[in-house]
């Protein structure tokens, strides 16, 4: 019995069913400038940064090894295109994700900051930016603590040099330490750690000393992802060329592993693969200013994916970025050149964008939160779509309920430990 497959992606951490992997309407009219609708200003702001030293073994995100000039010119392009939406934006959780966004120089950071300062988009209450533990100073970790950034999210993988290696990382498990400490110099509280498992050549031993080694940390999140096997990834091809084989059950027994240390140390399972603190002052502060403010979510637990999962707005800015606004989904060119030429000519950069129907909507924001321990509030789910769980879905609750894989409660529906392994399977069902 293998566990359920949830891929880690830079941008939200929602696995298979991430905005980005759902298949998108016709292509955009491109170069169309949507008016800006002054109803209530979006709340959440995700930034692609599509750079990297180098390219992963595992990787499919969209991300290139580029440098110089074309960097230059993507920041001044984003600065633009932050430019377009800002008026529209009063945000509570901004996410720089991609890529490795700590890859930008002191000085491109500074001119993004400046241009965040003056359109006023500093100040949201969860500001996370994706590191790699190989690209942290003190400096820039000053610089964006400075500015308001107040989470750091840390690409680590794994703390086996072997394993770092295997998978193509750029850094070294003493540089995991060092910036974990860097960041505390500078001022952050809120950390995450993300590793992987089920990774060709890990053992349960290796995955232990890891995990024991990571929790040690005592990081205030911690995100841990299967690895899967995507097409066009030098891993596939070596899955495919026959070079190892993929144990289903060891990985299970893993994810049970990652459960129960995580547990022991005091982390609260919030997701399929996410994990949060719940008990720091400021967490409780944390807590209190939630948007879905539901009790099963630990104050810790990262709000910008939690609006994803909960079905709220967001613009996403950037190459390749996925944005979710009033009801249209969008799709940033999945290329740096094509989105600079867009975003030069004054347009906004999309690939795509399809109008979603409401009860297509409310099926995604169905499957989204299921990937949740907390699952849906019948009176959450309502207020966020329109419509009650229990008229248009409740064959499909019947069946997953009766199937072992989840509980309908007097106030909410829910996966159980059995369904949260299936939980991309689980969700399906829900779509319409
Ligand atoms: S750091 Fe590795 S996994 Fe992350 S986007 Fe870059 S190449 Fe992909």
């Amino acid at each position: 019995m293998g566990v359920v497959r949830f891929a880690k992606t830079h941008i939200s951490n929602l696995g298979e069913l991430e905005p980005q992997n759902l298949k998108l309407g016709k292509p955009a009219h491109r170069g169309y400038l949507p008016p800006v609708v002054l109803t209530q200003a979006v709340s959440s702001l995700y930034i692609h940064v599509p750079f990297c030293a180098h390219k992963c073994e595992y990787c499919a995100f969209y991300s290139e090894a580029s440098q110089g000039e074309v960097i230059s010119r993507y920041v001044s392009a984003l600065v633009r295109e932050l430019e377009l939406v800002a008026d529209d934006l009063k945000s509570q959780t901004v996410f720089f994700g991609g890529g490795t966004p700590s890859i930008l120089t002191l000085k491109q950071w500074e001119q993004i900051l400046r241009t965040m300062e003056r359109l006023n988009l500093t100040g949201a209450g969860e500001w996370t930016v994706e590191c790699n533990p190989a690209t942290v100073s003190l400096d820039k970790a000053k610089l964006l603590r400075d500015f308001g950034v107040n989470r750091i999210s840390m690409g680590v993988q794994s703390l086996d040099e072997k394993l770092l290696d295997r998978l193509g990382r750029i850094h070294s498990r003493e540089q995991v330490f060092r910036s974990f400490d860097t960041l505390r110099q500078a001022g952050f509280e809120n950390l995450d750690v993300d590793l992987m498992f089920a990774i060709p050549g890990q053992t349960m031993d290796i995955w232990r000393a890891t995990l024991d080694e990571a929790l040690a940390l005592q990081s205030e999140h911690l995100s841990c992802y299967e690895v899967i096997y995507e097409q066009d990834t030098p891993l596939y091809a070596q899955l495919q060329a026959g070079e190892f084989d993929v144990d289903e059950d060891l990985a299970c027994d893993m994810y049970e592993e990652l459960i129960e240390r995580a547990a022991g140390k005091g982390f609260q399972q919030y997701e399929v693969a996410n994990f949060a603190k719940d008990n720091s002052e400021r967490g409780d502060r944390l807590k209190a200013e939630l948007r879905t403010s539901d009790p099963a979510i630990p104050a810790q637990a990262c709000r910008h994916n939690v609006n994803y999962w909960r079905g709220g707005d967001y613009y996403g800015l950037g190459p390749s970025a996925t944005g979710y606004v009033r009801g249209e989904r969008t799709r940033n060119w999945a290329n740096t050149q094509m989105y600079c030429e867009q975003i030069e000519k004054g347009n906004r950069a999309f690939e795509s964008r399809e109008m979603l129907t409401p009860l297509k909507r409310a099926g995604e924001t169905a499957a989204f939160g299921l990937r949740m321990n907390a699952g849906w509030p019948f009176e959450g789910f309502e207020r966020a779509t329109g419509f009650d769980l229990r008229n248009e879905w409740a064959g499909d609750m019947e069946s997953l309920a009766q199937r072992g894989w989840a509980e309908i409660r007097p106030e909410r529906f829910q996966l159980n430990k059995q369904g949260l392994r299936f939980a991309d399977a689980a969700a399906e069902v829900f779509l319409r």
